[in-house]
């Protein structure tokens, strides 16, 4: 009889699982096995690394708080808005067509009771040319356009 893990022939071959797979080996190569005797005794996973997994999987959640990246209103922005309305020559009906809002909700806005929406706030600064938001999110604005106007676009492209 042949091992099958060696091929020597010999006389007495000892049924053995190597890597889970049963074998006929011989004595020599049976210490390499695991006999079925021991080897049922295990449980089946036992033979795929055991899942000990016992330490708790790490999840990435970004640490993010809401008010580091949103952007702050500045206090008196209804003030600033107003002011910035009326140096314009416009009465709140007119602003408020303009950037596309309610009269009702535009007057809320400049007396301080209701904050604009984030696209409201936009236009308004565009508007009325003002800031809004403090560390100066508008100026930022502001400074991109007249660096790169469409103009600029235009010559680049040719
Ligand atoms: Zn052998």
């Amino acid at each position: 009889m042949q091992c099958e893990l060696c091929g020597r022939n010999v006389d007495k071959l000892v049924p053995v699982r190597v890597e889970g797979v049963e074998m006929l080996v011989c004595s020599d190569c049976a210490k390499y096995g695991v006999t079925p005797k021991t080897y049922s005794r295990k449980p089946r996973l036992g033979m795929k690394g055991s899942p000990k997994g016992t330490e708790s999987r790490k999840v990435y959640r970004p640490k993010r708080d809401v008010f580091d990246t949103l952007k702050t209103i500045v206090e008196d922005y209804g003030e600033i808005i107003r002011e910035a309305r009326i140096r314009k020559g416009m009465n709140i009906e007119e602003l408020a067509r303009k950037i596309g809002m309610r009269v009702s909700t535009l007057q809320k806005i400049e007396s301080g009771q209701l904050e604009p929406e984030e696209k409201y706030i936009r236009r308004l600064e565009k508007e009325l040319n003002i800031s809004l938001y403090e560390e100066g999110g508008g100026e930022y604005s502001n400074q991109q356009s007249k660096s790169f106007t469409l103009g600029d676009f235009i010559k680049v492209r040719k």
